[in-house]
C-alpha cells in the first residue's frame, strides 16, 4: 500500500526505510526493500511490520546507492513472505515494488508460464518483473523493457523498478498516487510526500502515465509515447 525509492548520496537502507516507516500510517501487511549496490539486486521481504523488516536487516550487509521499499496490503494472495514486494523475475535481474490491482494478470502469469516463467508468488504482481526481464533478454534498453511491460497492463498501478546495474529507478503510475521527491544529493520517489519530508520539501506530482527515469541527479519525465513532459517542481510547507 506505499511504495518508496531512493537513488544517490550514500546507503539508502536507512532512508527507505525511515520512508517505509513514515508510510505506516497507510496501513499494510508486509514490508520489504530492494538494494542494488554493485553485486547484484538483493532482496528483503517479509509479512509483517516493517520493525521486523529492520531487525532482519540488521544483520544482513545490505546496502547501495539505489533502492525500492514497499508496505503491502494484499489483494493477491495472502500475506506471507514470499508474496511479499519487492518481486523480481526468473534472472533476478529486476526488483519491482506495485500498489493497485492488475486486472489481467491471470492471462499474463498463464503466457509466461507457456513460455517457461516460473513464478514464486500467488500475487499479479509477479506478471511485471517477469514482462521486463523477457524484453531486456531480447536486447531492448531498460526503459524500453519496462514500457513494453507497462504497455500489457490493464488495472491501476504505481509501479517502481531497478534493474541491476543501471544507475536509475523507472516508475510509473496509473490511477495510484505517486511523488518524486527531488532532494540535494539524492533523489526520491513515493506514493505519498510524508514518506520523504524528512529529506526534502520539493515535490513533484506525477500524473497517469508518466513515466519517470530517477536518477541522483535527475528526475527524466516522459509521457506513454516517451515524449518529453514538463511537471513543475512545488515546495510543500508541512512539518514533518
Ligand atoms: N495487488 C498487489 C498485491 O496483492 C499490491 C497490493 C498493494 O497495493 O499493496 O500484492
Amino acid at each position: 500500500c506505499g511504495i518508496t525509492a531512493r537513488v544517490g548520496g550514500d546507503g539508502s537502507l536507512e532512508p527507505l526505510l525511515s520512508s517505509l516507516q513514515n508510510l505506516e500510517y497507510r496501513g499494510y501487511d508486509s514490508a520489504g526493500i530492494a538494494v542494488q549496490n554493485g553485486r547484484g539486486i538483493e532482496i528483503s521481504k517479509f509479512e509483517g511490520e516493517v520493525s521486523k523488516l529492520e531487525s532482519e536487516l540488521a544483520d544482513r550487509d545490505h546496502d547501495g546507492p539505489i533502492g525500492i521499499g514497499h508496505t503491502r496490503w494484499s489483494t493477491h494472495g495472502p500475506p506471507t513472505d514470499a508474496n511479499a514486494h519487492p518481486h523480481t523475475g526468473c534472472q533476478g535481474r529486476v526488483a519491482a515494488v506495485h500498489n493497485g490491482i492488475i486486472e489481467n494478470y491471470t492471462e499474463l502469469r498463464e503466457a509466461l508460464q507457456e513460455r517457461g516463467h516460473e513464478f514464486t508468488s500467488d500475487t499479479d504482481t509477479e506478471v511485471i518483473p517477469h514482462l521486463v526481464e523477457e524484453r531486456l533478454a531480447d536486447g531492448l534498453d531498460p526503459e524500453a523493457a519496462f514500457r513494453d511491460a507497462i504497455d500489457q497492463l490493464e488495472g491501476s498501478y504505481a509501479i517502481a523498478m531497478i534493474v541491476d546495474g543501471e544507475p536509475t529507478v523507472y516508475a510509473t503510475r496509473n490511477g495510484s498516487p505517486l511523488v518524486i521527491g527531488v532532494g540535494d544529493d539524492a533523489n526520491y520517489l513515493a506514493s505519498d510526500v510524508p514518506a520523504f519530508l524528512e529529506f526534502t520539501d520539493r515535490v513533484v506530482y506525477l500524473e497517469d502515465d508518466d513515466v519517470v527515469a530517477l536518477t541522483d541527479g535527475d528526475h527524466r519525465i516522459t509521457d506513454a509515447d516517451g515524449d518529453p513532459v514538463s511537471r513543475p517542481v512545488d515546495t510543500v510547507d508541512w512539518d514533518p
